[in-house]
């Protein structure tokens, strides 16, 4: 048995991130705790993100007070499929609480830029050093306009930067097909879910007729479309947002299986599903890439503070 307490939580951005799902203002996750009667605890984190076909925030706040004091194991591995935000936060906590692993990993991370032509500002402020990654968000106004903020971001890196797009599934076939024409020549580390999940074969198209290399992110958000996808024969990147993607045991093992080449990427959540989920990624990802956990400075609060509080 295990005394289960847990604390919602909601984080403001210090500038709204925006992508093709829209703009993102606020967010709203719950920490959890268990603790057996030997005085271990671990900790969890649930940090839904619906856009991607997880849980609501409410759902999974539901679920929590839905659990009473004391639970047991077998609740947590009876936690739900369309609950996998849920899935994630509990396993891992209970590892947290039955494993103690110190938390060491050496993986570079990649640093997200301002989409748009915001990019432009924030790299002649901050001055980012050679050899880093840098993401950065297209497919959400005129294609014209990012294409030629494309060529002036390019310029503007730094000497052997890595950069990754992100579509978040905003572009057409035609506009796809545009981007990666662009590409072409260019040291592109790989272009993210160009077209919408319900494009697979567009998708697998797109990874025949050009050299960049092509990643799913929204396509394989939860183990079941994985699943699905490995299925269906892709055979490029993986992008896995452990946080929502559901259990952390389930997931190690159809990684694992299938040796797939992954980039573990951030739901914005705090450093507790951050930790957990870079656990994995230092297990799990087999081609020396960046994580996606590079979002210093996107929310307002302070972050240990709201830690301490719980
Ligand atoms: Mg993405």
């Amino acid at each position: 048995m295990y005394c289960f307490a847990f604390r919602p939580y909601s984080r403001k951005f210090c500038q709204p991130l925006r992508t093709h799902h829209g703009s993102w203002e606020v967010r709203e996750g719950i920490l959890l705790r268990l603790s057996d009667e030997m005085g271990n605890v671990g900790f969890g984190e649930i940090a839904p993100l619906p856009e991607f076909g997880s849980e609501t925030f409410q759902q999974a706040l539901h679920l929590c007070r839905q659990f009473p004091e004391y639970i047991e194991k077998t609740d947590i591995l009876e936690i739900s499929e369309p609950l996998p935000a849920s899935q994630f936060g509990f396993e891992s906590a209970w590892l947290d609480l039955t494993e103690k692993m110190p938390f060491e990993t050496e993986l570079p991370h990649s640093q997200l830029l301002p989409t748009g032509e915001a990019v432009f500002s924030v790299l002649e402020s901050q001055k980012p050093e050679a050899g880093k990654t840098f993401k950065w968000k297209i497919g959400v106004t005129d294609i014209e306009l990012e294409l030629q903020w494309f060529d002036r971001l390019l310029s503007s890196l730094p000497p052997n930067a890595t950069l990754r797009l992100d579509a978040n599934g905003g572009l057409t076939w035609e506009t796809a097909n545009r981007w990666l024409a662009a590409c072409e020549g260019r040291s592109i580390e790989f272009l993210e879910q160009p077209l919408p999940v319900t494009e697979f074969d567009e998708m697998l198209q797109l990874c025949d007729r050009y050299t960049t290399t092509i990643a799913l992110d929204e396509s394989v958000a939860t183990l079941r479309q994985l699943e699905t996808c490995i299925r269906r024969g892709w055979r490029g990147v993986f992008v896995v947002k452990a946080a929502i993607a559901g259990s952390p045991t389930r997931l190690c093992q159809l990684c694992e299986n299938h040796r797939l080449d992954t980039v573990f990427s951030s739901v914005f959540e705090t450093r507790i599903g951050r930790e957990a989920a870079l656990r994995l990624a230092a297990r799990l990802q087999t081609v020396p890439r960046a994580v996606g956990f590079g979002i210093e400075g996107w929310f307002a609060d302070d972050e240990e503070r709201l830690l301490r509080q719980f």
